[in-house]
């Protein structure tokens, strides 16, 4: 700050800060420094532009032969790009005009016209607050050369001062908007929100909350969390150090709701400082139409078991004894025609299974039918079940598998649908006349099944998310599928201890991969 010599400067420099102090509202912070700053210095007029954090205007006012008045966001912006204000801004230093008219950086204003575009001096500085410009003061006087060194020392003093109180005013006021952007949040949101004490008494709650518990706001005031919440007593009991952060949690439990009714819901708890209190905030999700979802998912997959998957096992036995029974040397378009039924419903049986596994496995099921795997064995099986959509396409099944692979237990029968799937997906993203192969690689610990394909290839954004549930990518191509093939896929490897991944291969196509792990640890037989 400007070392100030004279008392009486002094005096003015006690009244600038008392009268600062005296208010927090951004627009009678500025109205108070123009007024004092030009109060005694029969200035002709004076503006004030304040600057957002960004260093962009955000407010203005001009003090105008004795009148207060707001600018218009393009004269402000106008000034700040070629005018003085915008100049001292950018130096960062403060500037005495000794004749308006002889300077390129005075931007004549439009009402500066006859008597008033009369040649005038100006002083213009830099308001600063915690070592940032947040405004640009500027005043102007009717005389040529009236500004000297003492006035610019007063002022730039005045303008520090102010600088603080522009600051405190511009936080009070971003507090403000904050304060009220939440309240419309919080009365606006479609979940029921309650704010509680430490102890859980509601001391706020939102619309919905009233309207989804059948109760008056007055009425929940008087009530405390858990007895809408059961379970609210396990985050209120978290106590002791850093027991703030530990209220933060997300759980799922049951609102009472109208008419001695339960919603479910998923709870998520914060801390938060209200009317200056430490406080919790719960929001309320109604999860029942999730909830309902589920409970469908139990009964198709219950359906799936039983109405499908008996049937068509009857149906394969079915098919399997007739061919059997078919005497030697009949017609071969029956013989054709019972190959085609059988490919089809073990098609059906497979979507079935892995349908059903999904299922299991999401929930956290445990494979119980672990058996010694010949996976070699496996891959020309699936490569022989995959073949009329291989002739369809004219492709070329290329296999690569290593002299000896190492044994595995494994459950044969998911590990079987995983190749069958990737071979078929292999395949139907493949152009006709290309090349599909498929392979084994031994590693120290981990066995690698590959299938590789000249199609369209993978976009790296895409290869995590084709993994997960119903995500298909170019649904405009031909191809129908449900997206949950890959899904399952990863599913069935994840539960044998396993990884899938997909990687792009030099030209075109894609290389799907997954690893199954072995132990290389040898059996200690006792002696003798
Ligand atoms: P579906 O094939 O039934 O749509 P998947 O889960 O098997 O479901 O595959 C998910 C998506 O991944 C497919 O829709 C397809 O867009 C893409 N995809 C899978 N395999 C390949 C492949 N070999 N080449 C190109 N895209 C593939």
């Amino acid at each position: 700050m400007p070392i100030i010599e004279d008392r009486s400067q002094l005096e003015i420099l006690y009244n600038v800060s008392r009268q600062l102090a005296a208010s927090l509202d951004l627009h009678e912070v500025l109205a108070r420094v123009l007024l004092l700053s030009t109060g005694n210095l029969a200035a002709e007029r004076a503006s004030l532009v304040v600057l957002g954090s960004a260093g962009k205007p955000r407010d203005a006012v001009i003090l105008y032969k004795g009148g207060l008045s707001s600018a218009s966001r393009e004269t402000i912006n106008a000034v700040m790009r070629s005018g003085l204000a915008g100049w001292v801004v950018r130096h960062r230093q403060p500037v005495i005009l000794e004749n308006t008219r002889a300077d390129k950086r005075w931007l004549a204003r439009p009402y500066e016209k006859g008597v008033e575009s009369e040649p005038k001096s100006a002083l213009c500085l830099p308001v600063n607050a915690r070592e940032r410009i947040v405004g640009v003061l500027t005043i102007v006087h009717p005389q040529p050369g009236y500004f000297t060194e003492a006035h610019l020392k007063l002022q730039q003093a005045i303008a520090d001062l102010a600088g603080i109180a522009i600051h405190n005013a511009q936080l009070y006021e971003d507090a403000e908007n904050n304060r009220i952007l939440y309240r419309k949040l919080f009365e606006g949101s479609p979940d029921p929100i309650f704010i509680t004490t430490l102890d859980g008494k509601i001391i706020d709650c939102n619309r919905q909350a009233a309207l989804r518990s059948g109760l008056k706001r007055r009425s929940l005031l008087t009530s405390s969390i858990t007895s809408l919440d059961p379970l609210a007593t396990n985050v209120l009991a978290r106590t002791g150090a850093g027991s703030k952060r530990s209220k933060s949690a997300i759980y799922e439990s049951t609102l009472r709701i109208k008419e001695h009714q339960v919603l479910p819901v998923e709870v998520s708890t914060a801390p938060v400082a209200y009317r200056d209190h430490d406080c919790l905030q719960w929001i309320f999700r109604d999860i029942s139409a999730r909830r309902d979802l589920e409970a469908l998912r139990d009964n198709l997959t219950a359906m799936i078991y039983h109405d499908l998957r008996s049937p068509l096992a009857n149906i394969i036995s079915g098919l399997e004894l007739l061919s059997e029974t078919l005497p030697p040397g009949s017609d071969h378009s029956s013989q054709q025609l019972l190959q085609i039924a059988g490919r089809s419903s073990a098609h059906m049986q497979r979507l079935v299974s892995s349908l059903l596994d999904i299922n299991r496995l999401e929930s956290g099921e445990e494979l119980t039918r672990l058996e010694p795997l010949q996976l070699e064995k496996l891959l020309n099986e699936s490569v022989e079940i995959i073949s009329p959509l291989e002739r369809s396409k004219q492709l070329v099944v290329v296999k690569q598998l290593p002299g000896e692979v190492p044994e595995i237990k494994a459950d044969e029968d998911m590990i079987r649908r995983v190749i069958i799937n990737l071979l078929e997906n292999a395949a139907r993203y493949s152009p006709p006349h290309s090349r599909v192969v498929i392979g084994i690689n031994v590693l120290a610990n981990e066995i690698i099944v590959f299938v590789e394909d000249q199609g369209t290839g993978i976009p790296e954004d895409a290869r995590e998310r084709i993994f997960e549930k119903y995500v298909r990518l170019g649904v405009d191509n031909a191809s129908r599928g449900l997206g949950l093939g890959l899904a399952f896929c990863r599913l069935a490897v994840q539960a044998h201890g396993g990884k899938i991944w997909v990687e792009n291969v030099h030209k075109s196509g894609s290389r799907f991969m997954f690893s199954l792990p072995y132990s290389t640890r040898q059996e200690i037989t006792p002696e003798g």
